[in-house]
């Protein structure tokens, strides 16, 4: 069965048609474009949804849970249910983020993940003691190959991301090797200069974690890891635009650095997001929420914010169109982890996709094609 999903302006990646029509088929998009230019089978059910707006689902590279539940420990009921939350919040794809955590609770929390049939991204322990954050110090580690391999081998080859400090002992090798694998690699948490930053870029990292956040701030004499990333053309780059993690000011300064093909918004929301105030839980850090900021310590600690909120404050803080805020969510994280079938409605691509109103509200979210309710 043919499904049409009619819209009045789809988000297709040359731009915009209005109105405009995908065909789905057994969850992939078989045809996209203007309604005129696209025929209809007969017989195919249609899915009209008037005046909105159908545009590619968002994906979430770095995100360590929501609705009260945390990847470190979620059981299949808790991984369903923030897979429902991150859906109502438009997110299609997500990759299970982990935080710092003695190695062997790391290895079976990507084990729990990967046999969950999700992708990771390891934010840790390879990350610099000096640039932590949150991220227990006791946790962290050297990058090895033999470490890089044991996670490789828990995961099932579902490793997606590995945030890595460039300036570590061993870390050029490691990120060559799981660049070799298929793994992008982030740089951050880190206190590289210049050129371990560039060091780390020529070994195969492409992407910069939570721009801004745990690496030293700009220094027009030192420019250093956050230097590096707003100047490199070609380096995808992180940012929580939630206008606590980063003003939005500087939001705006960032995209005006990174552009509309290399930034990628995350929201680095913790269990705690949709949830209110209270004390919550990343790993093993306690974490308190008040009036939107997750601290502990003093640090801040993941954040609650949801990836449409992201898009909406890109709208608000830097003035974007919604069609360029809702790339930095979509098509750039899918093209920052090589990934041809999503974040793009293109034909034979994966039937990923949201419904929204002209100011960025979420009306539906569809995952290879079904609605996530
Ligand atoms: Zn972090």
């Amino acid at each position: 069965m043919i499904d049409a999903f009619v819209a009045g302006t789809v988000l297709l990646p040359d731009g915009a048609v209005a109105p405009g029509v995908i065909l789905v088929d057994d969850g992939t998009i078989v045809a996209a474009g203007p309604q005129a230019a696209v025929v209809i089978p007969t017989g195919a059910r249609l899915r009209d949804f008037g005046d909105t707006i159908l545009g590619p689902g968002m994906i979430d590279i770095h995100v360590h849970g929501g609705a009260g539940h945390d990847f470190m420990s979620a059981d299949a009921a808790g991984i369903a249910a923030v897979t429902r939350h991150l859906a109502r919040h438009g997110v299609t794809g997500f990759l299970a983020t982990t935080v710092s955590a003695p190695w062997g609770a790391t290895r079976s929390a990507v084990e729990r993940l990967s046999r969950a049939g999700l992708r990771l991204h390891l934010e840790g322990p390879f990350l610099s003691p000096a640039r932590r954050g949150v991220h227990p110090v006791e946790d962290l580690l050297p990058p090895t190959l033999e470490r890089l391999d044991q996670l490789w081998q828990a995961s099932s080859g579902r490793v997606a991301l590995i945030t890595v400090a460039p300036e570590l002992a061993g870390a050029p090798e490691f990120i060559a090797a799981a660049s070799a694998r298929g793994v992008a690699v982030s740089m951050g948490h880190s206190d590289a200069d210049w050129r371990a930053a560039a060091a780390g870029y020529a070994a195969g990292a492409r992407s910069v974690t939570h721009t801004f956040n745990a690496m030293p701030p700009l220094d027009h004499r030192a420019p250093g890891l956050l230097g590096f990333a707003l100047s490199q053309r070609e380096l995808f780059a992180e940012i929580i635009a939630d206008g606590i993690h980063v003003a939005p000011e500087m939001v705006d300064l960032f995209l005006r650095a990174k552009g509309r093909d290399r930034a990628v918004l995350v929201s680095d929301g913790i269990s705690a997001t949709s949830c209110g105030d209270g004390r919550f839980c990343l790993g093993s850090i306690e974490v308190e929420v008040a009036h939107g900021a997750c601290r502990a310590g003093g640090r801040l600690a993941g954040s609650v914010l949801t990836l449409d909120q992201a898009v909406r404050n890109v709208m608000r803080f830097a003035h974007w169109p919604l069609e360029d805020a809702l790339r930095l969510a979509s098509a750039n994280p899918a093209r920052l982890l090589r990934n041809s079938t999503k974040g793009r409605l293109t034909p034979s691509g994966d039937a990923d996709c949201v419904v929204l109103t002209s100011e960025g509200d979420i009306v539906a979210a569809f995952i290879a094609g079904r609605q996530v309710d």
